[in-house]
């Protein structure tokens, strides 16, 4: 169905050669409308392969066999074969790191190393971090001591269970690590899922969906239904699921908790952000360079966490933004297939059509542009590095988020002025901070409203980090261990002797 890519791992090679199927049950089946859509290469805008279109007909088979697997075998499953199931996965995406690598490379457009190492790579770390924690989900003892029983003796104790089956929405800038961010906890905790991947990004979460059959995972414990927006909004709205766990934008976040009500499920969501990353002129100024460009280009700006609001302290502002600009303009373009891309292309034409339109508008408002502001090539969705400066806080380019590889800088005189700066924002998920003052690193952390601070360094994750937003950023933390907490529900029990 698709023209030859060259150089494509044999197992990508046959993966992408025929249509792809959804899965539900432990079954591999056509969408029941029989609709399928293309997936794209953002190199070059080329289809890669169709993929079965879910809508709510498939979202509802979904749900009754998540609903049958939750109640079947898989709420009889010991914690330490829940283990010893999520462990294996993480064993076999380490094994294939390369093929699932290669892969989004292929459907996201990002560089095929960054995929292997840190996409892949970190996906199976955390695997294995949630495998531990299936077998840690404990419940406490608690002596009752109600005043107006006073002679009554009593036993009581709190269970932590799982809430049932849950719907997961994701998007399509990290895709197999975030289908691995919700999965993984949801299945430790004793939950099963219907996962729906984003519609430009389907493919490496329906290769996953491949692992769990192979894992020994019962049918129906995790379900993979790719579609559009109509099949999230399904799933969101759906009376047999207890909860809804989405990352995306704040716009369809918010249409998220409204779909909801019906049945007051459960929501956690990651969504967007505008983060400030704090320069100061103490810092050490070679690895903040670095460390600026990074946060704001890392996937080609289109992270959630991105460092978008680049703050530098005034004295220092002319220098270190040409720096950071310099060492933007030479980061290396090219399609993400090339392991030596630094620069990829955006996922889709849509995006690039958004991101160009934020450029001109920046442009036409009066920013200036150090760097970049239009397209690189003349084919795929390309977008070059830019750094804006001579921005007010009421431009767009400041206010909203981009998701694209465009930073603008705003020059801050002390602590005060930039903690009350970065602060003003609808947004609350990541901050970065730049000093050799740690004290002054402390005090900075503190004020700032963000659910992750990261100091001289930036998108300073961690599998056993809680993650998640401040503000309009999100509901919920995910990684470490809280991840588990939202994938549970504690019961109290209490018996009189
Ligand atoms: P982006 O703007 O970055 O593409 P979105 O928030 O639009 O991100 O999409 C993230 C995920 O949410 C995707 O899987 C998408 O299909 C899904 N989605 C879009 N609209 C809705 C909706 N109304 N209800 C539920 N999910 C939706």
């Amino acid at each position: 169905t698709t023209t030859t890519i060259p150089g494509l791992l044999p197992a990508v090679a046959d993966f992408v050669s025929t249509d792809r199927k959804m899965l539900i049950g432990g079954q591999w089946v056509d969408a029941a409308s029989g609709r399928t859509f293309a997936t794209n290469d953002p190199a070059t805008g080329r289809v890669i392969t169709n993929v079965a279109q879910g809508e709510a007909a498939d979202i509802d088979r979904a749900v009754a066999a998540a609903r049958a697997a939750y109640e079947g075998p898989w709420s009889r499953m010991k914690p330490n074969e829940r283990e010893r199931l999520i462990w294996r996965v993480g064993d076999i995406l380490s094994e294939r790191a390369e093929i699932f690598g290669q892969l989004e490379a292929l459907d996201n457009g990002k560089s095929v190393a960054i995929a292997t190492a840190v996409d892949v790579g970190w996906s199976a770390d955390v695997w294995r971090y949630n495998a531990g924690l299936a077998t840690k989900i404990t419940g406490s003892s608690v002596t009752p001591s109600m005043p107006f029983a006073p002679d009554q003796q009593f036993h009581a104790y709190t269970r932590r269970e799982s809430i049932g089956v849950c719907g997961q929405i994701i998007p399509w800038n990290f895709p197999i690590l975030m289908a691995t961010w919700k999965l993984a906890p949801a299945l430790a905790a004793g939950n099963t899922v219907v996962l729906k991947p984003a519609e430009q990004t389907p493919l490496s979460a329906l290769m996953l969906g491949e692992v769990f059959e192979e894992a020994g995972f019962p049918p129906g414990v995790v379900n993979i239904v790719p579609g559009f927006g109509d099949a999230g909004a399904a799933l969101s709205a759906h009376m047999d699921v207890d909860k809804v766990a989405f990352t995306g934008s704040t716009e369809v976040g918010k249409k998220i908790v409204h779909a909801a009500t019906g049945n007051l499920k459960k929501v956690t969501l990651e969504l967007g952000g505008k983060s400030p990353n704090i320069v100061y002129n103490d810092a050490d100024l070679d690895a903040a360079v670095a460390g600026s460009v990074a946060a704001w280009m890392f996937n080609h700006g289109q992270c959630c966490v991105a460092g978008t609001r680049m703050f530098v302290q005034r004295d220092i502002f002319d220098d270190f933004t040409q720096a950071v600009a310099n060492a933007a303009s030479q980061a290396k373009i090219g399609p993400g297939l090339d392991p030596t891309t630094e620069l990829g292309p955006l996922v889709s034409q849509e995006q690039f059509d958004r991101v160009s339109g934020y450029i001109q508008q920046g442009l036409a408002d009066g920013a200036r542009a150090l760097t970049g502001g239009g397209r690189w090539g003349d084919e795929g969705y390309f977008v070059e590095p830019t750094v804006f400066v001579d921005v007010k806080p009421e431009f767009s380019i400041v206010e909203e988020e981009i998701f694209g590889p465009v930073v603008v800088a705003l020059p801050f005189d002390d602590e005060e002025d930039v903690a009350r700066a970065a602060n003003d924002s609808i947004y609350g998920l990541a901050a970065g901070i730049w000093t050799k003052d740690v004290s002054k690193a402390h005090r900075t952390a503190a004020k700032l409203q963000a659910g992750s601070v990261w100091v001289n360094q930036y998108n300073g994750f961690d599998t056993a980090l809680p993650f998640g937003g401040f503000k309009q950023s999100g509901w919920g933390r995910e990684l470490g261990d809280s991840a588990v907490d939202h994938y549970t529900q504690t019961k109290s029990v209490n018996i009189a002797l």
